[in-house]
């Protein structure tokens, strides 16, 4: 085993970078450390803007032949990662979870699956792909999807490969080459990923993957004329830098961000399933960009509401995200959690009252915190705190909820518990979001579009969207008579 090489639970991850179909080490290196008891889980190239050039260059000179290989033989090769990802569950679930601190149980049976349904589906949709023809006055119009070059991703910790294949997979099914750089907080499974494509017989460089802190290696991806796709998910902060410095070369962007999503339970509600829904915003310990954190309960079940609530919460259990009895792990990294700390302590100190939670407990954890006597314009309502914490607002009818759910900057997801087909109808149509729940959450089907308004994001991704994205669409405009006849 090479010194370049670090174990999880037995399985081998190179912590190089995966450049042109090799493995290429930094001078540099930087530690990555398990969320679970904040040990060092090994030291991991450190990327410059040397490698981010030789990763796109190396991405450049794999496109032509990419681009140009049929369809079939591009989804044989994609069903064929899905293959092995497949092979690999059980190695990818633990990894990930001993470097990101999710749970082990949603990565074996959710998370992991979806990554290999990830290269199925978009495998099957380039096969199913038809060229658009139609007629203009006689002349014949023919629509294309042609591969735009080499794209950089960049992808967050919270659910690190699962959103890096969602950009991945369509990616390479459109013909394109990728450089991907997922976060410095989760560098694990992406390493995987590489070998595994390898295996699958993925042509040399047509995926490449580097390694390294954001701010060191970032700006080099982004700004590169090379590069003709970003696609980013992230926070707004980073988006912003991004999107300054892909403006040099007018570089095409996906962005996929932030969010501050309502659930909103109306009094006709089935409460307990609203309480269900309420409870499911503490999965992966708060950390989901598409998370309902603030709860708006219509006035008179509130205080029914808010018991069941409690008593629900209060059951969940917390610890190791490795144990499979495990409701709720620790927090990403002891900034994450300084972070969510600070958010709650100056609620408390600007009048908030935690009902349950509102402090740290030992490690990374946080206790799944609900605060209540909120301000609409207050921090903790209106920015994404990213941790097990829920804020509970009170409304009197359609149009405070209304008013309160799109009442912030975010605009990415919406969740509404309603017994009233009609009420369900109208408050959807009048609600600022990318994607909205009713009755219901975190159903997502690949070829849906998803997205976020506002804050929350440029573009969508999935089905025709990730496609139209990752392509330069061109139409073919044929006059009737023009043919010389060499006959
Ligand atoms: P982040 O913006 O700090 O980092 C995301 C990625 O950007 C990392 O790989 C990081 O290394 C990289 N990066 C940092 N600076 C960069 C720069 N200057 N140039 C290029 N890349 C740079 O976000 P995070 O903390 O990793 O993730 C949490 C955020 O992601 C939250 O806001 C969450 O809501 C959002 N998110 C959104 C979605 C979505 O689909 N809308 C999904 C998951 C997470």
């Amino acid at each position: 085993m090479s010194e370049h090489t670090l174990t999880v639970a037995g399985v081998a991850v190179d912590t190089r970078h995966w450049i042109g179909g090799e493995r290429v080490a930094s001078a540099q290196t930087f530690p990555d450390i398990s969320p679970i008891d904040g040990s060092t889980i090994g030291t991991i190239s450190r990327g410059t803007a040397v490698e981010a050039a030789a990763a796109v260059a190396a991405a450049k000179a794999a496109f032509p032949a990419w681009a140009g290989t049929s369809r079939a033989e591009r989804a044989r090769i994609l069903h064929a990662i899905a293959d092995g990802v497949e092979k690999r569950i059980e190695e990818l679930a633990i990894v990930e979870t001993t470097d990101n601190g999710a749970l082990v149980r949603s990565h074996r049976r959710g998370v992991m699956p979806r990554v290999a349904h990830n290269f199925r589906f978009f495998a099957d949709w380039l096969q199913s792909l038809d060229h658009e023809d139609f007629d203009t006055r006689g002349h014949a119009n023919h629509v294309s999807w042609d591969p735009a070059g080499p794209c950089v991703l960049i992808t967050p910790w919270n659910a690190p490969l699962m959103l890096a294949t969602w950009k991945v997979a369509p990616a390479l099914a459109a013909g394109n080459t990728v450089v991907l750089k997922p976060a410095e907080w989760s560098p694990l499974t992406a390493s995987l990923l590489a070998d595994i494509a390898a295996e699958a017989g993925l042509p040399a460089g047509v995926l490449n993957v580097v390694q390294g802190y954001g701010s060191e290696i970032g700006d080099a991806l982004t700004s590169n004329p090379d590069v003709r796709r970003i696609s980013f998910t992230g926070s707004v902060a980073t988006a912003k830098r991004i999107a300054a410095s892909a403006a040099a070369n007018l570089t095409p962007l996906s962005l996929e961000l932030g969010g501050k999503s309502p659930l909103l339970v109306f009094a006709d509600a089935d409460l307990d399933l609203a309480v269900d829904l309420a409870v499911e915003q503490y999965d992966n310990a708060g950390q989901v960009c598409l998370a309902g954190t603030r709860l708006l309960v219509e006035e008179p079940v509130a205080d029914e509401f808010t018991r069941r609530f409690v008593e629900k919460a209060s059951a969940l259990t917390q610890g190791d995200p490795r144990d499979e009895a495990t409701d709720i792990g620790p927090n990403i990294h002891p900034r994450q959690l300084e972070k969510i700390d600070g958010f709650v302590q100056r609620a408390v100190a600007a009048g908030a009252r935690a009902v349950i939670g509102g402090h740290r407990k030992d490690g990374q954890y946080y206790a799944p915190t609900l605060l209540t006597e909120v301000a609409q314009d207050s921090e903790i309502v209106q920015e994404e705190v990213f941790g097990p914490v829920l804020t509970l607002q009170t409304f009197t009818g359609e149009d405070e909820a209304v008013r309160l759910a799109n009442g912030t900057r975010f605009g990415l997801a919406a969740t509404v518990a309603t017994g009233d087909p009609g009420r369900a109808e109208r408050v959807t149509a009048r609600l600022v979001a990318g994607t909205v729940w009713v009755n219901c959450f975190f159903v997502r089907d690949l070829q849906a579009p998803f997205g976020g308004s506002r804050l929350s994001g440029v573009g969508r991704e999935g089905g025709t969207w990730s496609f139209d994205f990752y392509c330069d669409l061109k139409n073919t405009v044929t006059a009737p008579n023009g043919w010389t006849d060499h006959g």
